[in-house]
C-alpha cells in the first residue's frame, strides 16, 4: 500500500509566505499564485530538502538536475498565459513540479523527460496527487510531432538555441516560453507565433537553468 502524501499545516503555512514572497517579487497573476499556494512542493524534492522546499531557490533532485527556483516556474507559467483546456507541451519533466501547476491552471499537459528515473519519479508523484498529466520517455528536443500543434510550450532547461521543430509545433496564436544559452546563465525568450504564422520573439531577461541536452538518451 501507498502511504498518502503527506501536507501539514506547517507546509501550507510555509507555501501562504512563499507565495507572499513571489508576489513582492512581482508575479502578479492571481491564478498562478493560486496553483503554486496549491500545489505541495515538499513532495517533488527529496525529503532531506524538505526544509529548503518553500525557500526561492532551486534544489537538487538526483541525476545532476534540479526543480527550478519557485520565481522561474512562477514568471514563465505567467509568461504562457495559460487558458483552461489549453494543449501545454513541457520539455523537461524534471521532478514533475512545473507540470503539477500547468495541470493545476486547467492545462492538458503533455511533459517529455530525457532521464528515465526523473520520468518514473515524476509520473508516481502526480499520480500519487491525482494530477492528470500525460508522460514521455525521449529527447524533447523534437517535441511531440505526434501530438501537435500546441497552445504553449515552456522549455525547462537550458537550450543552445529556438529548436526548430518547437516553433514549427506552435499553434498559429501561441506562445512558447524557453531559456536560450549555453552559459552560466541563459535568456529567457518569448516566442510568438500570430495567426498568420508569423514568428516574433521577446527577450525576457537572465535565468539560471541546467542544460537542455540534445540526443543523448
Ligand atoms: N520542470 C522541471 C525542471 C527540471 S530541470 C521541474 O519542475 O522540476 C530540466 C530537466 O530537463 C531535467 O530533468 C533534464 O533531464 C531535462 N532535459 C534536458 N534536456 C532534455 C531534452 N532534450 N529532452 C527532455 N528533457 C530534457
Amino acid at each position: 500500500m501507498k502511504e498518502l502524501p503527506q501536507d501539514s499545516l506547517r507546509d501550507k503555512g510555509l507555501r501562504r509566505k512563499l507565495v507572499q514572497e513571489l508576489e513582492a517579487k512581482g508575479i502578479r497573476d492571481k491564478k498562478v499564485l493560486e496553483a503554486m499556494l496549491q500545489v505541495p512542493r515538499h513532495l517533488f524534492v527529496d525529503s532531506a530538502f524538505r526544509e529548503l522546499a518553500y525557500t526561492d531557490q532551486a534544489l537538487r533532485i538526483g541525476h545532476d538536475q534540479t526543480i527550478s527556483q519557485p520565481y522561474t516556474v512562477a514568471f514563465m507559467t505567467e509568461q504562457l498565459a495559460v487558458k483552461k483546456h489549453d494543449k501545454v507541451l513541457e520539455i523537461g519533466t524534471g521532478s514533475g513540479y512545473q507540470a503539477a501547476i500547468l495541470a493545476v491552471l486547467g492545462a492538458r499537459v503533455y511533459t517529455v523527460e530525457r532521464i528515465r528515473g526523473l520520468h518514473l519519479n515524476a509520473q508516481k508523484i502526480l499520480g500519487l496527487l491525482n494530477f492528470h498529466v500525460r508522460f514521455f520517455y525521449g529527447d524533447g528536443y523534437k517535441g511531440l510531432p505526434a501530438y501537435a500543434p500546441f497552445d504553449k510550450i515552456i522549455v525547462t532547461a537550458g537550450a543552445p538555441e529556438v529548436p526548430p521543430a518547437l516553433v514549427e509545433q506552435l499553434r498559429p496564436g501561441g506562445c512558447m516560453v524557453i531559456p536560450v544559452g549555453e552559459g552560466d546563465q541563459q535568456e529567457m525568450r518569448k516566442v510568438e507565433k500570430n495567426e498568420e504564422g508569423r514568428v516574433t520573439e521577446k527577450n525576457l531577461g537572465l535565468f539560471r537553468f541546467v542544460p537542455m541536452l540534445e540526443n543523448k538518451v
